[in-house]
């Protein structure tokens, strides 16, 4: 989706759409998309300067670094930009082909698929954990997951969730 910043209306040009992109697109080409991405946008003139405000969310799937066990990943991310066409073009001198490649806004115009996708790839974590602690053993008997299956079948959170369930159940 391509916008001519040019042709913006005075006040600005609100969308809300859907978009999706393969996993290859993302900076973690191992998580999977459980929904597609959905984009909040406004975009104005002011100026030179072009502003862009959304929101995007969207849920997705990420494999654990420690349990290689897949965990959801919830999306919901706020972002305010200014790009500054003056600026992109000086810049371009000391950028090199791949960055000007990932450069969302060429010229005149405006790539809001490049823009969503730039903003989703911030919000992924440098090294996505299923939880900070994971410690990629079972939690159970405590046998490191990818020396085999020690089929296990009950985990000891649920256990305790039950628990506390009942307990809130009885008060
Ligand atoms: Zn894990
Ligand atoms: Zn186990």
């Amino acid at each position: 989706m391509i916008i001519d910043i040019d042709k913006l209306p005075r006040d600005g040009l609100s969308l809300s759409r859907n978009f999706e992109f393969p996993s290859l697109d993302l900076v973690e080409e191992e998580a999977v998309f459980l929904r597609p991405v959905k984009a909040e946008i406004t975009i104005k003139r002011v100026g030179e300067d072009v502003w862009i405000k959304g929101r995007i969310t969207t849920t997705m799937s990420f494999v654990c670094g420690r349990c290689l066990t897949p965990y959801e990943f919830p999306v919901d991310s706020v972002f305010d930009l200014v790009y500054l066409p003056e600026e992109a073009r000086e810049m371009k001198e000391e950028l090199g082909e791949d960055d000007l490649e990932r450069l969302f806004c060429r010229g005149r115009r405006l790539n809001v698929r490049e823009v969503v996708l730039e903003q989703l790839n911030l919000t992924f974590p440098p090294k996505p954990l299923c939880s900070s602690d994971c410690e990629g053993i079972c939690s159970v008997c405590g046998k490191v997951r990818r020396e085999g299956d020690c089929g296990c079948q009950v985990k000891e959170t649920d256990l305790r969730l039950d628990k506390l369930n009942a307990l809130k159940k009885d008060g």
